[in-house]
C-alpha cells in the first residue's frame, strides 16, 4: 500500500463516510467481521483509504475499541506497504488477470505471516477478467482460517452474480456537493459550469466528463439566453427548445441535459429572491440572475419550473 493512501486517523475521523466507518468498526468490536466485502462507491469516496484503516484494525494487535494503534510494527509496516499479510491486487493494464488472483491464491494458502489473518484488497474489482473472477470465487467463501476480503469497486453492475452473492455489500455515500465542486475545480474546470454538472449527477466521474464535453458549455449559453427570452416573451418559448437542441451537434440528446441545466437557472433565481445566495450555481452570472430575480415574482418562477418538468 502507498503511504500517501493511508492515513491514520481513529474511525471518527472518516467524516465524509459515517455509516460505513461505523459498520467497519462495529464489525470488529462484536467480531462479526465478515469473510468477504464489496465497497461500492463513486470514484473520490474514500474506498481504498477506508479499506486500509479496515486492514490495519485488523491486523493490529493492539487495537483499542475496534481503532488501530498506529504505532506497533502491524501499523507501520502497512503504512510503508510492506506488511506481510495484506494483499493489494490493483490494475494490470485495463484488467486484473488470472494470474494475479493466482498469485494471491498461493501467497494466501500460508497462514498469515506475522498476525492472526490474512487481509486482501483487490482494487476495480469489476475489472477482473471472467477467467481471473471465477478463480477468485474457489476461494472467496469458507477460506480455511481467517482471510478477509475487500473488494472495491465503482461498477456494482458489472460484478458477477456469484462473486456479489458471497460478499456483503457496503454502499458509500456520495461526496458532498462542495467537495465535488472543490475537486473538478483544483482540477482547472470554469467552477460555474463545474458546479452544474455537480447538480447533474452526484458521481464525480459523470460530472467530469460533462465538464470534458465541449457542448456542455454551450448549452449552458443557451441556457441563458433563452431564460431571457422567456422573460420578454413568455414560456411558450420553450417550445422552441427543441429547435434549439436540434441545432445543436449531438442534436435531441442533448435536450435532458438542456433542461436540468434551466431548471438550476431558475432555482438561482429563486435562491437569489430568498436571500440564499452562497447557494447558486451560476456564480458567474450574478448581474443575470439578479435582473431577472427583480423582475419575476415567486410564483411566476415556481410556474416556470413546473413548466420545465412539464416538457422533461
Ligand atoms: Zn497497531
Amino acid at each position: 500500500m502507498e503511504n500517501n493512501e493511508v492515513v491514520n486517523m481513529e474511525w471518527d475521523g472518516f467524516v465524509d463516510q459515517p455509516k460505513v466507518a461505523t459498520l467497519l468498526r462495529n464489525s470488529i468490536l462484536h467480531k462479526r467481521v465478515a469473510h468477504a466485502y464489496l465497497f461500492v462507491g463513486s470514484q473520490g469516496v474514500g474506498k481504498m483509504k477506508l479499506a486500509a484503516q479496515y486492514a490495519k484494525a485488523l491486523l493490529c494487535q493492539q487495537a483499542e475499541a475496534g481503532n488501530p494503534c498506529q504505532q506497533c510494527h502491524h501499523c507501520q509496516r502497512i503504512d510503508s506497504g510492506n506488511h506481510p499479510d495484506l494483499h493489494l491486487i490493483l490494475l494490470d493494464g485495463a484488467s486484473i488477470k488470472i494470474d494475479q488472483i493466482r498469485q494471491l491464491q498461493k501467497a494466501l494458502s500460508f497462514r498469515a505471516a506475522e498476525s492472526s489473518r490474512n487481509v486482501y484488497i483487490i482494487e476495480h474489482a469489476d475489472k477482473m477478467t471472467v477467467q481471473a473472477a471465477n478463480s477468485l470465487l474457489k476461494f472467496l467463501e469458507e477460506p480455511v482460517y481467517q482471510i478477509t476480503a475487500l473488494l472495491l469497486t465503482e461498477h456494482i453492475h458489472q460484478i458477477l452474480p456469484t462473486i456479489l452473492s458471497r460478499c456483503q455489500i457496503v454502499y458509500f455515500d456520495e461526496l458532498p456537493f462542495e467537495k465535488r465542486v472543490a475537486t473538478l475545480v483544483s482540477e482547472g474546470f470554469f467552477e460555474p459550469i463545474v458546479r452544474n454538472a455537480c447538480k447533474i449527477t452526484a458521481d464525480l466521474a459523470e460530472a467530469r466528463e460533462l465538464c470534458q464535453t465541449e457542448q456542455f458549455a454551450q448549452y449552458r449559453n443557451l441556457m441563458i439566453q433563452l431564460s431571457e427570452d422567456i422573460l420578454e416573451k413568455g414560456s411558450y418559448v420553450l417550445v422552441t427548445l427543441q429547435e434549439k437542441a436540434l441545432k445543436t451537434e449531438q442534436g435531441n440528446q442533448g435536450l435532458p441535459l438542456m433542461l436540468d441545466l434551466l431548471l438550476y437557472w431558475y432555482r438561482d433565481v429563486l435562491f437569489f429572491q430568498i436571500d440564499r445566495k452562497s447557494e447558486l450555481v451560476n456564480i458567474d452570472q450574478m448581474e443575470a440572475i439578479q435582473r431577472q430575480a427583480l423582475r419575476c415574482s415567486k410564483s411566476w418562477i415556481l410556474k416556470g419550473i413546473e413548466v420545465v418538468y412539464f416538457f422533461k
